[in-house]
C-alpha cells in the first residue's frame, strides 16, 4: 500500500453523571474515532466536536471523507507537511483536524518508536496535576461528587448559573481544597463577573477561568485590571493567532487539542503562551483516554492541567494515562500511548 489510508467511526460515549454547563446539559457524548494507516503502521486520533463551535458528529464525519482523498498522498513521516495539509482542509472544524492530527502523531510516535513525549524531549517527571471538575448540579449531587474525588487535591468548579453562591457553599461543606473556578461565559456583565471574583478571592480559588462571553475582551481587561485572582482564557481563545490580543485581558490560557485543532498547533501555542509571559493551562473536552493522553504528552510543559474528560465516561474504550492523586503518568508505550480495552 503506497498511500495513506484514513477510516473512521463514530462512537456513543455513556456519562457517569449528566453533564451540565451554564450553556446545557448531557447524558451521553458521541466523539469520532479516526485510524491513519501507512507503511504496516496504524495512529489513532479522537475528535470531541462541540456544539459551542459549530461542530457535531455529522460535520465531523464530513471533514474525514474531505481528508481520506486530499491526503492519501501525503507521507505522515513528514508530519509537518502532512499537519499543514490537514489544517487546510478548510475552515473552523478544528475537533476533526485534531483527531487526524492525533493519529498523525502516534503514527509518527509508533514509526519513530518513542513514546510521544520523549520524541518532543519532555520529562514523565515534570507532569503536572490535574483538576477533577465537578459540573453544575443541586448542592446534594455536588457533596457527593465531592467526596469521590477525595484523591485529588484541587478540583475545579463549574459556576456561571444562578446557584454559584449555593455551589461553592456546597464545597465547602465537605472540603476545604483549593478550587479553581469555571464561569464558562456565564457572567454576563463586568460588574457582577468583579462582584463574583472578589468573593471567590476569599474561598481559596486559584483562579477563574473565562467569567465573561469570549467577544466581551474589552469588559474583561477591565475586570482584570481590579480583580485579585488570574484570569484564564478558555472560549476567548481557539488557535495561536487569537493570543497575542489577548494578553492585556488574561493572565493565562486553557489550550485544548480539540481548540487548537491537532497537537502540533497546541505545542506551537504553549511556547507562543509562554513568549508572551502568560500562563498555561492545558484543558480537554469530554475525551476517551485516547485524547485525553494524546493532551497529558505535552502537559510537562504547563502550569495547570485539567485533563479529567475519560474519567466521566461509563464505556471508556481505552486505557492510556493513568491518574495518582491527581499526578499525571504517562507510560512508555510508543505514540499517543493507548491499548483498546
Ligand atoms: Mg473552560
Amino acid at each position: 500500500m503506497n498511500h495513506t489510508e484514513i477510516s473512521y467511526e463514530v462512537r456513543r460515549l455513556e456519562l457517569k453523571h449528566s453533564w451540565n454547563l451554564s450553556r446545557g446539559s448531557w447524558d451521553f457524548k458521541e466523539n469520532v474515532i479516526v485510524r491513519l494507516t501507512r507503511d504496516g503502521i496504524s495512529g489513532w486520533g479522537e475528535a470531541a466536536p462541540n456544539s459551542r463551535y459549530d461542530e457535531t458528529p455529522e460535520s465531523t464525519v464530513a471533514v474525514m471523507e474531505k481528508a481520506a482523498e486530499v491526503l492519501a498522498d501525503f507521507h505522515p513521516a513528514e508530519y509537518v507537511r502532512f499537519g499543514e495539509a490537514i489544517q487546510q482542509l478548510g475552515d473552523g472544524q478544528t475537533a476533526a483536524k485534531a483527531a487526524l492530527d492525533m493519529a498523525l502523531m502516534d503514527w509518527v510516535g509508533k514509526s519513530f518508536k518513542s513514546p510521544l513525549h520523549r520524541f518532543w524531549g519532555l520529562s514523565a517527571a515534570e507532569t503536572p496535576i490535574t483538576t477533577l471538575t465537578i459540573g453544575i448540579d443541586t448542592p446534594e449531587v455536588i457533596r457527593e461528587k465531592v467526596n469521590e474525588a477525595k484523591d485529588f487535591p484541587i478540583l475545579k468548579i463549574k459556576l456561571g448559573s444562578q446557584d454559584d453562591r449555593e455551589i461553592i457553599a456546597a464545597v465547602r461543606a465537605v472540603t476545604d481544597k483549593p478550587l479553581c473556578v469555571d464561569a464558562n461565559e456565564g457572567w454576563k456583565d463586568r460588574e457582577t463577573a468583579l462582584r463574583n471574583i472578589e468573593w471567590l478571592a476569599g474561598e481559596n480559588v486559584v483562579f477563574v477561568e473565562q467569567p465573561m462571553p469570549a467577544a466581551m475582551l474589552d469588559d474583561i481587561a477591565w475586570v482584570r485590571q481590579r480583580a485579585s485572582l488570574p484570569l484564564i482564557a478558555d472560549e476567548s481563545v481557539k488557535q495561536g493567532s487569537e493570543i497575542p490580543q489577548l494578553a492585556a485581558a488574561f493572565d493565562g490560557i486553557n489550550i485544548k487539542v480539540m481548540k487548537a485543532g491537532g497537537l502540533q498547533e497546541a505545542l506551537r501555542m504553549i511556547w507562543m503562551a509562554k513568549t508572551l509571559g502568560l500562563k498555561v493551562m492545558l484543558g480537554c473536552m469530554v475525551e476517551t483516554s485516547l485524547g485525553i493522553s494524546a493532551a497529558a504528552a505535552l502537559s510537562p510543559l504547563v502550569d495547570y492541567a485539567d485533563l479529567d474528560g475519560h474519567l466521566l465516561i461509563k464505556n471508556d474504550p481505552y486505557r492510556g494515562i493513568a491518574i495518582d492523586a491527581g499526578k499525571i503518568v504517562l507510560n512508555d508505550m510508543f505514540g499517543v500511548g493507548v491499548v483498546e480495552r
